[in-house]
């Protein structure tokens, strides 16, 4: 046991004295046992002190998704470090802001970066480059020790710091999210039991894990819970389907279950072995919820969360799971609905923003005590930026992002609302609101929309079905038709990139 790491320590609880256990199997057959995993982990550990890491350090890592990068974000625990996962699409330029934000005393990258990357390490003040592949080859497993029996887990409480992880910016500069041992450690101890992961689960991962979802939703619960996982590189529609007769859990971002659904494959038969089907990191369309229900017998369970606040709410395991809605706050978790500008908690039913507290949420900013300042209340709540409401039995509603928020007129108009209208009208897929600068109203909404596949409708016929649902003020002035939505690879929508794009054409 690793008792005086409070993080590494409940990782692990679940799995001492079941060494042989499955942690993980790969695509091409190879196992890993518990045992073998964390014997990986302290090796990592190991290399990682040896290399000079001293607690409280941050070690930052731009890999491809391997079992070899979980061993690291572990060993990184063990070792008293601070882990920063780093998205493989970023470039260098990117990546100078987060080595000169972060300063990591080790950053590991990719073998066939590392000519570029060794000199932005070096500019930047990073003592030590490693390398891993996807293979799990580089200077860092050269660096594992063969004989490491004498491993002790460097001591580390509560309160210390175990990630970095960055907000993924869509809406401006990416921030340094502070997330401690325990932000994490009650997060996955949460979700196992709202969840009900066991020893008998076997979890489909294919979800990228340098974002909370793959990394700590995904894997510290499978941990947390003793389960073990089916590890894919990434995803795959077909694979997916066909590994679901020896799993029993899949978590994924809504993409997943649009593109499962247009396999041919997927029936009552194929998910018969599965016992979960986890949705999150962007809202499900109720379309998507209610295809799948139709088509598999299993309603998708939508959860709620962030990067500075892992999880906050999920649809129930038992009772409904309510399409549309993200459910309920996950126990010990506060969450209430504010008017934006002056922070006065709003009736049951009413739109506000969205706020949280709770043992799950960040100690704030690396290094931005103002901005940490604004983003938090007095009593400690969260201010998430997320807009919702809150309905009689607690389900919340996500409305929008509150940057997402339209002004025309001094009007409020939420983009959910006019998007589930028009998703609504037979023939549309999907759709985005934006508010792009108006010359009389502050900002003018505008709609894009993606019909679905050999529909044919035009600009007035959908403004005249949303003149007869919307307020004037609500209403798209302009109605933009595309083959898809620009997203990101959690499936976010960019409205940044809609409304930039959109915005030269706006005819008032
Ligand atoms: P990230 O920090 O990248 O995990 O993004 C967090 C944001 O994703 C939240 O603040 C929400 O705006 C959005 N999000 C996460 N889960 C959902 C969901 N189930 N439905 C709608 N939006 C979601």
């Amino acid at each position: 046991m690793y008792d005086s790491n409070y993080l590494a320590n409940h990782l692990r609880a679940a799995s001492v004295g079941r060494d042989d256990a499955l942690y993980a199997e790969m695509l091409d057959g190879t196992t890993l046992s518990y045992g073998e995993m964390f014997d990986a982990a302290e090796k990592n550990a190991s290399a990682l002190l040896i290399a000079g890491l001293k607690p409280g350090d941050c070690v930052a890592a731009q890999v491809e998704k391997s079992i070899e990068t979980i061993q690291l974000y572990l060993g990184t625990i063990l070792a008293g470090g601070i882990y920063l996962p780093l998205n493989i699409a970023y470039t260098p330029l990117e990546l100078e802001y987060f080595l000169k934000d972060a300063k990591p005393q080790i950053f590991v990258c990719d073998p066939t970066k590392l000519s570029i990357l060794q000199s932005l390490a070096n500019n930047t003040g990073v003592a030590t480059v490693l390398t891993l592949s996807a293979d799990g080859i580089g200077t860092l497993t050269d660096a594992l020790p063969a004989n490491n029996n004498n491993f002790k887990a460097v001591a580390r409480d509560e309160n210390d710091l175990a990630a970095f992880l960055y907000t993924s910016g869509t809406t401006g500069r990416s921030k340094g999210a502070m997330l401690s041992h325990a932000n994490l450690a009650s997060n996955a101890q949460s979700l196992k039991d709202c969840w009900r992961f066991s020893e008998r689960d076997v979890l489909i991962h294919a979800l990228p894990i340098f974002h909370t979802h793959g990394l700590f939703v995904a894997t510290n619960t499978t941990l947390c819970a003793g389960s073990s996982m089916i590890f894919m590189p990434r995803f795959n529609s077909d694979l997916i389907l066909s590994l679901m007769k020896k799993a029993t859990v899949l978590m994924g971002v809504p993409t997943f279950y649009v593109r499962l659904l247009e396999s041919t494959n997927l029936s009552r038969d194929t998910v018969a072995n599965m016992r979960l089907f986890i949705s999150g990191s962007a809202p499900l369309l109720a379309e998507t919820h209610k295809q799948w229900q139709a088509l598999t017998g299993t309603a998708i369970l939508e959860r709620y969360g962030m990067t500075e606040t892992n999880m906050n709410t999920s649809n129930p395991y038992d009772g409904e799971r309510r399409a549309g809605t993200v459910g309920m706050p996950l126990p010990g978790i506060e969450v209430r609905i504010t008017d934006q500008d002056t922070g006065k908690e709003l009736a049951q039913g009413e739109i506000g923003s969205i706020e949280v507290r709770g043992p799950n949420v960040f100690k704030g900013y690396w290094q931005m005590p103002e901005k940490t300042k604004e983003e938090f209340r007095e009593d400690g709540f969260f201010i998430t930026g997320d807009v919702g409401v809150m309905d009689n039995n607690n389900y919340l509603s996500i409305v929008g992002r509150s940057k997402d928020l339209i002004i025309s007129g001094g009007f409020n108009v939420y983009p959910k609302e006019v998007e589930l209208i028009l998703d609504d009208v037979e023939g549309v897929y999907e759709s985005a609101v934006i508010g792009v600068p108006h010359p009389d109203f502050g900002e003018g909404v505008l709609a894009v929309v993606v019909l679905e596949t050999g529909k044919n409708l035009n600009e007035s016929l959908l403004k005249a079905i949303l003149k007869e649902k919307i307020a004037d003020y609500k209403q798209p002035k302009n109605i933009y038709f595309v083959d898809e939505l620009p997203r990101n690879t959690m499936g976010k929508v960019l409205k940044n990139d809609l409304r930039n794009e959109h915005s030269a054409n706006f005819i008032n």
